[in-house]
């Protein structure tokens, strides 16, 4: 009898971050598809979430949870659209939104992004604040904290039965990061920077070293490129952080996928679609 391992998928619809990265494209703003048997949601749903979703053949029409961290819009542009999706087409209500309160409600810095016809959609809608936890599927998803200009960003960290991973998006490097975070097996880190380029609300690889060496996991991705960090090789400066902390530490590529079992794995998938033909054009 030949058993089958189930494990988590994690697959990066996207890897840069920012304006630049977004209005060019140079990397995908896709955002991150977590499936595993049970659940099927998506993490930030930047611009291309819905077509780079159709492209890898991963149905949007599947997905039961949305997760939105901040409202700029390489998080969210295309939370609206992929709402319509997971309720097929708003014909019946389905699936869950957890998303921060700038997306839902706005705050002093950013207006809101989501409407309310768009929010009366899904089953399930939250507001994201620190500490709240929910099972979406299979999936133990808790809200913690990022510090980022848009001061309802918060990030997530995911439980499952093979151990904790967690995706930290924009923020800056902060002191409680370890109770959040400690203990996670693997950490996804959103770094729009190199080294030497700080800028405020935002990780450079030097930020990441520090929370990788906090949270010690048994393995880093780092993805969300700015323009700066996709010139200087991201895989450079994640070798980088590699040697600062000992930690083996991944710079992801638009359509990694990474299984999370009892090993931790990482692959590339190949395009499914070709967008023309399934578009008929
Ligand atoms: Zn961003
Ligand atoms: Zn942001």
């Amino acid at each position: 009898m030949i058993v089958v391992e189930l494990s988590v998928e994690i697959i990066f619809l996207g890897t840069g971050g920012g304006r630049f990265s977004m209005v060019t494209q140079k990397r995908r703003t896709g955002g991150i598809r977590i499936i595993s048997s049970k659940s099927n949601i998506h993490v930030d749903p930047g611009p291309g979430a819905l077509v780079y979703s159709i492209e890898m053949g991963l149905d949007p029409r599947k997905i039961n949870g949305i997760l939105v961290s901040h409202a700029h819009p390489d998080h969210s542009n295309d939370v609206a659209v992929m709402i319509e999706a997971m309720s097929e087409g708003t014909t019946i209500k389905r699936g869950v939104l957890l998303a921060s309160t700038s997306v839902l409600y706005g705050n002093d810095v950013c207006e809101k992004v989501l409407s309310k016809y768009h929010q009366s959609i899904p089953s399930e809608v939250y507001e994201a604040k620190i500490g709240f936890s929910m099972v979406i599927g299979d999936l133990e998803v808790k809200v913690c904290k990022a510090v980022h200009s848009d001061p309802s960003t918060i990030g997530f960290r995911f439980r499952t039965q093979y151990g904790d991973f967690a995706y930290i998006p924009d923020s800056e490097y902060f002191d409680d990061v370890e109770e959040y975070y400690g203990g996670v097996r693997l950490i996804i880190l959103s770094v729009l920077r190199p080294g030497g380029k700080p800028w405020e609300g935002h990780m450079t690889s030097v930020d990441a070293a520090k929370i990788i060496n906090k949270i010690k996991p048994e393995k880093a991705i780092i993805t969300h490129f700015g323009m700066h960090m996709i010139m200087k090789s991201p895989e450079s400066e994640a070798r980088w952080i590699e040697n600062e902390t000992g930690v083996p530490t991944i710079a992801a590529r638009d359509y990694m996928k990474v299984r999370f079992g009892k090993s931790i794995d990482f692959s590339f998938m190949e395009k499914q679609m070709d967008l023309r033909r399934f578009l008929n054009y």
